[in-house]
């Protein structure tokens, strides 16, 4: 099976990626785990939910695992477009900034890979 972009995980930042790329030409293989969130105490926890998984962004290799546009310092096809391009919380619910992020990601995508 071949496809231009993989996009693992169809949530706020996945599903805006796909969205942002379905007219692009490109061929996108989305793979979602799927069922519904488990309503399991460490899915309702907010230090879970809002606070973990967080990969810092930055220029210098060592201090952090994805570049300033998301993608990773260690493999060349690989970025992020969820919440984990977030190094720590934002003051307020963040959905609305993951999804700008994932357009943005977007966006280096369709230039990276000369797509319309
Ligand atoms: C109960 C609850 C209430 C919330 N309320 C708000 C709110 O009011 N406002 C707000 O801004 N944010 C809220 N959030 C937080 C918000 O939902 C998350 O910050 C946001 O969804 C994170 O986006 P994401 O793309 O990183 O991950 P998600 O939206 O969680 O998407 C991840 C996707 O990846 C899939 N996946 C996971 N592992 C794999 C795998 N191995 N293979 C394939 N697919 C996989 C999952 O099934 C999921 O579809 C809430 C979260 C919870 C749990």
């Amino acid at each position: 099976m071949d496809a231009d972009v993989i996009i693992i995980g169809s949530g706020a930042g996945g599903g805006t990626l796909a969205r942002a790329l379905a007219s692009s030409g490109l061929s996108i293989l989305i793979l979602e785990r799927g069922d519904y969130l488990p309503r399991e105490p460490a899915n309702w926890d907010a230090e879970t939910v809002f606070n973990t998984n967080r990969y810092h962004t930055g220029v210098d290799p060592q201090q952090s695992v994805f570049d300033p546009t998301c993608r990773s310092h260690e493999f060349d096809n690989l970025y992020v477009a969820d919440a984990s391009f977030m190094p720590s919380i934002s003051a307020v619910n963040p959905s609305l900034t993951i999804m700008a992020n994932a357009l943005r990601v977007a966006e280096i995508l369709r230039h990276r890979l000369g797509a319309a």
